[in-house]
């Protein structure tokens, strides 16, 4: 069965590339037809297209074959799913990239010139705040400290917003500004991604009307779903728990369609 062609990619630039606490890259990506992207829900994604390691001044669009995104030759093409943010104006964007080691968007994120091409397809759906929620937790590693920061950017001022975010030393990130942020950071445990992360939330006060939103490892996320629900049995409705990779695995061996 073929699928909806997705949104055809959006030409940009590399503008600006700065670190961040932890291993977080905060890359600028500038050029008119990012004006085009709009990202209305929080926590939505973009495809990030970037150039082949091997030309890394060039950049091959690839087609869309009715179900995935093919590359010259039917080779996989260089993609990965990234949070996007507005930065300065209608033509910037902002991403977060964390900087592992050993992958194609880290690797970029490292590396990539000021002026190098890059594009973006999307948005993919993200997550509306349930409207009147007062009292939030929002949760993750570094991959969703973008994610997490346009939930708190949408969080009503009266709310109570919780944050928690696994970082490689405990390393505090700047969040935006919010009058009821109770900003947390656990260090994580060294091979182990997610397991600090999900402790920590173990111990939290989830009573009440609270509502979650954690995106973090994909097993320890699952660890996360099997403890809210089955073992704190925690409404389903009250908690969005999303795996955002997978340790051991990459994102090449993942449909990227
Ligand atoms: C909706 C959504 C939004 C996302 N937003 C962001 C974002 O804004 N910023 C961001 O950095 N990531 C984000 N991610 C996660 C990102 O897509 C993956 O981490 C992706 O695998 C990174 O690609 P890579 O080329 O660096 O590594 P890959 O080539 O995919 O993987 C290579 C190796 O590195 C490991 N690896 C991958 N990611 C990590 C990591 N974070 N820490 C340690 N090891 C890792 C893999 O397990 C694999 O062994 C998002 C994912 C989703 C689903």
């Amino acid at each position: 069965m073929l699928r909806r062609p997705p949104a055809p990619f959006l030409p940009a630039v590399v503008t600006g590339r700065e670190p961040l606490p932890g291993r977080l890259i905060r890359v600028h990506l500038g050029g008119p037809a990012l004006a085009r992207l709009q990202v209305r829900q929080p926590a939505s994604s973009v495809r990030l297209l970037v150039p082949d390691p091997a030309d890394p001044a060039q950049l091959s669009v690839p087609d869309w074959d009715g179900n995935r995104f093919v590359g010259a030759g039917g080779s996989r093409p260089p993609l990965r799913t990234m949070t996007p943010r507005r930065g300065a104006g209608p033509e910037e964007l902002i991403l977060d990239v964390v900087v592992h080691g050993d992958g194609l968007a880290s690797r970029w994120a490292a590396t990539a010139e000021i002026g190098s091409p890059a594009a973006v397809s999307g948005p993919a759906r993200g997550h509306d705040i349930e409207p009147g929620a007062s009292d939030l937790v929002l949760a993750g590693d570094e991959t969703a400290f973008g994610a997490l920061c346009s939930l708190v950017e949408a969080a009503d001022p009266v709310a109570r917003v919780r944050t928690v975010i696994e970082t490689p030393a405990g390393e505090g990130l700047p969040l935006p500004a919010h009058p009821g942020l109770i900003p947390e950071t656990v260090p994580a445990r060294p091979g182990s991604p997610g397991v600090a992360l999900v402790d920590r939330i173990g111990e939290l006060d989830l009573s009440g009307a609270c509502h979650l939103w954690v995106a973090g490892e994909a097993a320890a996320m699952q660890q996360l779903r099997k403890l809210l629900h089955l073992e704190r049995g925690l409404d389903r409705r009250r908690a969005v728990v999303r795996g955002y990779w997978k340790a051991g695995r990459s994102s090449d061996e993942e449909s990227e369609g």
